[in-house]
Formats: C-alpha cells, structure tokens, sequence
C-alpha cells in the first residue's frame, strides 16, 4: 500500500481535473507557497492578496513539485509537458480536495473556535492526542477559506484523530467551513469583543460562532464556555439546532469540566477538575488561568473523541508557549538578569487582560519590576478608546508597576495611568523601544503585547538584540 498523501490520479478525480504531462502516482502533501515546498509535493497556484500562485508555478516546478494545480485561464502560459492538473478555479479546487479528504477519513475530528484561545486550545489538543494516535492539526493559525481546505487537503486518511481551527472576522465566514471539516466535537472557547468593528454587538459576535453547529456530525457534540457570558445564547442555539450533546466547562457548579482548584506559578498551573464526572489532578506546563480553561475544554473534548483522559492530562505538563504567546527568556543585563515575556504576537482585550495577569504572577528580584509594554489592540471599532482606557483597572489590581504606552489608542490607557506608573509613551514601536531599553533593570520581568499591526515585536527584537 502506497504511503503517499494522494495519488495524483484521486487528486484529479476529486478536484474533476484535466491532466497534463507525465504526472507522478504518488503526491507526498499539499503547497502553497513554491519557497517552502517539500519534494514530491503537489502545489496549489492560489490567488492571494498580493501575489498570484500562478506566478509561481515553474519555480515549484522546478523545486521538485509532484505537480501544480493551475487555472483553466492560466494553463496555456505554461510548457505542453508540465506536469499540472487544471481545474476552473484553484481555491475551489482546494476545498473539493479537502472535501473529499474528509470523506475517507475514519477518524475522529475536532473543531476549535471562539474569540481567543483557538491555537492554544488546539496546539494542547495536538499535545493531548498526539500521544493517543496518529494526530492531524492545522499548522499556526490557518483558520479561514483557504487555511482550513488546506488543512483537510493534507490530513492523512489513517489520521485517528484530525484538529481544525477555524476562525472568522464576520458573519457568515463559520458555516461554509464547518460543513467542509464536519467535526465529531466542536469548542467554542470564549465570546469575547473582538473585531467589534465588524458588528453590532457582542450577541452578534455569538451568533456568528454558533454557525458551528451547522456542521456538526449527526450524534456529535459541542464544547461551550460556561463562564462566558454567552453561555446561555449558545447553548440555547446548540438545542435549536438538535445538537446531541452539549458540554459545558468553567468554574461553575454545573460545568460538566468543572475547575475544582488551582494554584498559578510563575511558568505553570497545578489543577484539580471534573471532567465529565472523573476527578483529576494535573499540571499545565504553561501559566496563566486563561490556559487552564482552556485545558478543561481540552479534556472534556479528547474524552469525547475517545482518548484517555489520565493520559490526556499527563501530556498537559509538557505543553510550551508557541512564538511570540507568551515565550519567557533571559536578558543578560551588565547587574543581573530580567525576564522577557513575549507575547507581542497578537492582542485584543481578553488576551490582553491574561498577559497583565500573568506578568502579576512573575517572578521579579529584590528590586525587581513588573513592567507591561503594550501597544494598540486594533479591530475594536468605537469602544477602542474605552477598552485601551479600562485595562488601567488590571494593572492596578495585578501590581504592574511600570507601564511603557505604544500607538493613539494606547494613549488612552496612558492618560488613566496615575504618574507613578508612567514607564513611557510614543505613537509608533520604533520610537518607543530605546525608552523601554534604558529602563530595563536587574531582576525585572517585561512583558510585551499588541495587535499585530503595532508591531511590537520590533521591541522585542531590539531587547534580545540588546541584550
Ligand atoms: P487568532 O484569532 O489570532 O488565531 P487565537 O484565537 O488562535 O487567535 P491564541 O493564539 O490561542 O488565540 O491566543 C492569543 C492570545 O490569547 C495569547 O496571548 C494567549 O496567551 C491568549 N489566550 C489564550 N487562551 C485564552 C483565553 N481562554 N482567554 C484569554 N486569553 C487567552
Ligand atoms: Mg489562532
């Protein structure tokens, strides 16, 4: 039996393309992009928002693609002899091939949405499963119309268990993907105020995650955040749409994954729960209450897709901050050490409000500061102004002792902040970075965040650049 991904002649089958040139049997995956492409995959010439696949196609040709998938109204720019399956539209070839990966796939699959938490939920579902059967999950955060066809595309049929994030900045964006991945088990992590601008209101914001249900399997089940909330409108819409089993998670008395007790450290969490009537003890290599929600969702969806709960929980402790969500390291300072907290690779107010209490939680020296470096959260529409203002509350109830303000919206937070918490102010990163480098002392831990689009990571290049 072959251990290729696809067989080129399946590819063609599902995608009802017309062949050209001596095309290989065997496909070993699936690529977007020529620079990264592995040898002996095949290579899919999307249309993105800058550039055009079809650019693209003789150089991943070239790099040793089985085969390129190219547009019936681009195919004549290319040799007689190359090796291409031609369909009417690529993205549309893409889903049809996800689809039909999903049509052959016997194992279990779980899909991970909600307004944060979605890769870290998912990356823990990865660790979880990992350990349990052959584990299939989206790589970072392809989660829209062409991440999750991508996804399902590469999802090996022996695959026991296959994760999907799926994400959304408007209505209607869930639905059609839902119904391409057809989970056994779907999380809605949380329902939180982000890409307010986008609609009118936070029930808005849950109606769009409830367009999960829509692709649930027959028999499936749904994992809801109890705490939120929009718990109730969830669960309200999950009975409306005759969702067989819905589970809840939280704190609450009658979340069927119930935090019992927990007890936060500085790099990680000890934790007593119920997961859907068995109690368990286990520790999250990770720190941060935020993570040990997320966990309880973990739990309760790995026992629902059949995996070990016992194991499940040990492989929590191994869990580590992805890139640029939390990273800790060492700042070599000419008097002693600081502590870095990178998290400067997105934000909005839920995971901002995580950050500030983690950096609460961090271990400082003698003399030692905690110190928030934060910049703009963008997408928040009309209420960003307050939202930027109101995270003074946080820091004040978690001893943030110094805060460096970066971009206009984080002067709103600047101007709440009494005098003796002022680190530094300026409208860009750039210009806020050698402020922040010749403030940093021994013993101190710096915790830098923001959307995206305020790159901060600029500062934290410039930290570890420094020292
Ligand atoms: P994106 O929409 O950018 O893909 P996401 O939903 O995948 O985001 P993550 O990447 O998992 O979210 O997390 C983003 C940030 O939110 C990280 O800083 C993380 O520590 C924090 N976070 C994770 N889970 C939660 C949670 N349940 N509540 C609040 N913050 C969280
Ligand atoms: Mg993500």
């Amino acid at each position: 039996m072959s251990t290729a991904l696809w067989t080129s002649a399946a590819m063609a089958e599902a995608m009802r393309a017309a062949r050209r040139g001596a095309l290989p049997n065997d496909v070993t995956g699936i690529s977007i992009d020529s620079r990264t492409l592995t040898l002996g995959e095949a290579y899919f010439a999307i249309k993105g928002d800058v550039h055009d696949g079809h650019d693209f196609v003789e150089a991943a040709l070239n790099n040793g693609a089985a085969l390129a998938v190219v547009a019936k109204t681009h195919a004549d720019k290319f040799a007689a002899d190359a090796r291409l399956l031609v369909v009417d539209d690529v993205l549309a070839g893409l889903v049809d091939l996800g689809r039909a990966s999903r049509a052959r796939l016997g194992g279990k699959v779980i899909a991970v949405t909600g307004s944060v938490g979605k890769t870290s939920t998912k990356e823990a579902l990865r660790a979880v499963l990992g350990g349990q059967g052959e584990t299939h999950a989206s790589v970072a955060s392809f989660n829209n119309h062409w991440g999750v066809p991508l996804t399902l595309a590469r999802c090996p049929a022996s695959a026991k268990f296959a994760i999907f994030e799926i994400g959304m900045n408007h209505a209607g964006e869930i639905e059609p993907l839902v119904k391409m991945v057809r989970p056994h088990v779907a999380i809605i992590t949380t329902v939180e105020p982000v890409h307010l601008e986008f609609f009118s209101g936070i029930e808005a914001i849950a109606d769009a995650k409830a367009e999960i249900f829509a692709g649930i399997e027959p028999g499936g089940a749904v994992v809801l955040n109890r705490d939120n909330a929009q718990f109730a409108r969830l669960s309200k819409s999950a009975k409306a749409q005759k969702i067989e089993r819905i589970v809840s998670f939280g704190s609450d008395e009658k979340a069927d994954a119930r935090l019992i007790d927990v007890s936060l450290h500085a790099a990680c969490s000890a934790v007593r729960a119920s997961i859907l009537d068995q109690d368990i003890t286990y520790k999250i290599g990770m720190p941060g209450r935020h993570m040990v929600m997320n966990s309880l969702a973990v739990l309760a969806a790995a026992s629902l897709a059949g995996a070990d709960l016992a194991l499940s929980a040990l492989a929590l402790a191994q869990l580590k901050p992805a890139t640029g969500r939390g990273v800790r390291q060492q700042l070599v300072l000419s008097e002693g050490t600081a502590t870095l907290i990178d998290d400067s690779y997105n934000a909005n107010p839920a995971s901002m409000a995580a950050a500030i209490t983690v950096l609460g939680q961090a271990t400082v020296g003698p003399r030692g500061r905690r110190i928030a470096v934060l910049g703009d959260m963008l997408e928040l529409g009309a209420t960003g102004p307050d939202l930027h203002r109101g995270l003074a509350e946080a820091i004040k109830a978690n001893g943030i002792d110094a805060v460096f303000c970066c971009g206009p919206l984080m002067h709103n937070l600047w101007e709440a902040l009494p005098s003796t918490k002022k680190g530094g102010y300026a409208d860009n990163s750039a210009a806020l970075e050698p402020q922040v480098i010749s403030a940093i002392g021994a013993g101190d831990a710096i915790m830098v965040k923001g959307s995206l689009g305020s790159r901060m990571k600029l500062i934290v290049t410039a930290l570890q650049k420094r020292f």
